[in-house]
């Protein structure tokens, strides 16, 4: 039997209903909260579309779709958090909100709950200073989409407890994934090598050291990336990118993530990749199309 039996995730848009849908497959009863009614509906309707896909897929029996529908409830009160043993904050990036919301949380849990932050950029020692018993707080930095990667990356501040990292650990292990343990720091593993890595596949793109689909299938065929860095970063938002990228610039005080001007032209035009339907790619229902035209006609011929 499990230490979580029930959890609650705050922020139910594009992490929060992946990471909802990860916990109640593995057997936890989750309330999904958002402070917007609009984005919690959005979110049941995404989670039951991915419950379809699998089943179609042969990923999860019927039945067990139907079980894990049921385990996930929503809510638009923070009040639901006081009967929960763990909390997963994915609003957005936003270290003011956030301290707010563990304020909260850390006030209504039970001295055993685990209160976690989803950041991909933040501090979690700042986040952590909105925290009374600090020891009991971390970050668990899933991945998008949760359901498909397979990392976890637990992030530890100077006050977290063992007891915390232990149970990051089991929850791990009970999700089915890999996880590993970083200090807390700018961009933290993951992103501070993965924003390094897109930031240089534009910067070249900019230069004309060579083109989109050589870019990108250069690190796919040379290193064996499942993925090129500037799809990725039609994936992950241009927007996205920019924000961490200027953070990062900042707090590590390097030219390494200074946003190339490429970028920024991009962000200003509105090319943010996969959600608004171009990037470096065009997309179309979650599917890319080719090398984005307006890229080529817009950005990349003067
Ligand atoms: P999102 O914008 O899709 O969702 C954020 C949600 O938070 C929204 O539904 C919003 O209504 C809700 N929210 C805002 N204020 C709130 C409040 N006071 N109370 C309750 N809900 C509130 O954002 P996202 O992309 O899911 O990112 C969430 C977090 O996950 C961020 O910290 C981000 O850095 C991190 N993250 C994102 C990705 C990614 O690929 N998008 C990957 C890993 C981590």
């Amino acid at each position: 039997m499990s230490q979580f039996n029930r959890a609650c995730v705050v922020g139910a848009g594009t992490m929060g209903h992946g990471i909802a849908f990860v916990l109640a497959q593995s057997g936890i009863n989750v309330t999904l909260l958002d402070r917007d009614q609009a984005a919690l509906e959005n979110a049941l309707a995404n989670i039951e579309h991915l419950l379809e896909s699998e089943v179609l897929k042969q990923k999860i029996l019927i039945e067990d779709a139907h079980d894990i529908r049921a385990r996930i409830s929503i809510g638009r009160d923070l009040e639901e958090l006081t009967d929960s043993d763990l909390m997963v904050e994915a609003v957005s990036e936003d270290i003011e909100l956030k301290q707010h919301i563990f304020s909260i949380a850390d006030a209504m849990m039970d001295d055993d709950a685990l209160l976690a932050s989803n950041t991909s950029s933040l501090s979690i020692s700042k986040i952590a200073d909105a925290v009374v018993q600090k020891e009991r707080m971390l970050g668990l930095h899933f991945f998008n989409p949760p359901h498909v990667m397979k990392l976890l990356e637990i992030v530890v501040h100077e006050d977290v407890g063992i007891k915390a990292i232990e149970d990051a650990k089991a929850l791990a292990l009970l999700l089915r994934k890999e996880c590993i343990v970083v200090n807390d720091s700018p961009g933290f593993a993951t992103s501070r090598l993965g924003v390094a890595l897109s930031l240089e596949a534009i910067r070249m793109l900019e230069q004309g050291v060579a083109n989109v689909m050589d870019i990108d299938t250069a690190m796919k065929l040379g290193y064996g990336h499942p993925m090129g860095p500037l799809m990725l970063t039609d994936w992950v938002g241009l927007d996205v990118r920019l924000a961490i990228s200027e953070h990062l610039a900042k707090s590590l005080d390097s030219l390494v993530f200074n946003p190339p001007e490429l970028l920024r032209r991009l962000v200003r035009a509105g090319f943010l990749g996969k959600k608004t339907g171009t990037g470096f790619y065009e997309w179309d229902k979650g599917r890319h199309l080719g090398v984005s035209q307006s890229l080529m006609e817009l950005f990349l011929t003067a």
